[in-house]
């Protein structure tokens, strides 16, 4: 079901032509629905009106009337099944493993075999296949497409490589970058892009949308909370092997404030990291009066003073960029938890 909060933007993207976009905003909004939806209309055989009447043939009409995908043609079917021979679709491969896209044969191997880590940057490799096949006629009569998600995933010479093709584009390829930290993209690369940012949804179009993809009332409304108001993030936290975590969402500050480890004893890293951060942040918030954002405010321990909020909010940041390290997880979760627990009795040692 595409959100009801895209549609709207869907329509704007549509009304516009150019060859390159990019799609910016905070992650869980939805960027990737939408910027696969926008290369399904491009793409799609018998693109209908965006209320869903099917064009007329009539010159004029088409032009004023935003086409959308029709969902059922074969090229929108071989979108949904990820075997379109028009699209190409850039990511780092620990991104595409989790997504379920297709990772090229010859990697996929090599992942397999354990002879290296899936990639968490976008490839140069990946980005020269792309160059090949911007470069070759296409296939379906509709154009070609690259989508290229999260467009910040490339190292500099992925970057060049793709800013030379987006200054002299092959005829009928359009780009949909996508990325929630436009601020890492080279400044030509954002210049070479029509730019658009995501709107919010209100929590009266996130709560029926959460609600029918089988979330009960209650649950969506703590979800949507626990994910700061962003709908797709909501549903990645309700997702089975996380909803028992959000379950204990609200009993996590005090776990932590007791070093409780067997409370954390089935936390990834990164879950935990994620969660440390949202609670210092409540924290501050609460420490100067303000609502909090992630929490239930009778969640939330008395927050410690400023000096021990701000050293632990470096610690946090420090640790998730290091997060990948060779360490013991369950060492390392351990770790984590001791050194909440110290910062919310106010240490603020660094
Ligand atoms: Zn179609």
């Amino acid at each position: 079901m595409f959100a009801p909060w895209l549609a709207p933007q869907l329509a704007e993207l549509l009304r516009q032509r150019g060859h390159a976009w990019l799609l910016q905003g905070a992650g869980g909004l939805g960027q990737c629905d939408l910027g696969l939806a926008l290369v399904m209309a491009w793409l799609c055989e018998q693109p209908v009106s965006a209320h869903n009447v099917p064009v007329s043939s009539d010159a004029q009409a088409v032009s004023a009337v935003p086409q959308s995908a029709c969902g059922h043609c074969p090229s929108c079917h071989a979108v949904q099944v990820r075997t379109h021979a028009d699209l190409k679709v850039l990511m780092p491969e620990a991104v595409a493993l989790q997504l379920d896209w297709p990772v090229d044969e010859k990697a996929q191997k090599e992942i397999d075999d354990k002879k290296r880590k899936a990639s968490q940057e976008i490839r140069v490799e990946a980005l020269r296949g792309m160059i090949e096949f911007a470069q070759r006629s296409n296939a379906r009569g509709r154009g070609k497409a690259v989508l290229i998600y999260p467009a910040e995933r490339m190292n500099a010479v992925t970057a060049n490589a793709l800013l030379k093709t987006l200054e002299e584009p092959p005829g009928d390829t359009r780009f949909v970058l996508i990325t929630e930290h436009p601020q890492q993209l080279l400044p030509t690369i954002r210049s070479r892009c029509l730019q658009y940012t995501l709107h919010w949804p209100s929590p009266a179009q996130a709560l029926p949308w959460l609600e029918a993809q089988g979330l009960s009332s209650a649950h969506a409304a703590g979800a949507l909370q626990a994910a700061g108001g962003r709908p797709q993030l909501a549903l990645d936290m309700m997702q089975p092997e996380a909803s028992g975590q959000l379950a204990r969402w609200a009993a996590m500050p005090n776990a932590l404030k007791n070093a409780q480890a067997a409370f954390f004893a089935d936390w990834s890293v990164g879950a935990l990291l994620d969660a440390q951060q949202k609670l210092c942040h409540d924290l501050m918030l609460k420490s100067v009066g303000s609502a909090p954002r992630y929490f239930e405010v009778s969640a939330l321990p008395a927050p410690p003073g400023p000096l021990a909020l701000s050293q632990w909010w470096a610690d946090l940041a420090h640790s998730v960029r290091h997060k990948d390290h060779p360490f013991k997880p369950e060492l390392y979760v351990e770790a984590l938890v001791a050194a909440g627990h110290r910062r919310l009795l106010g240490s603020s040692a660094p």
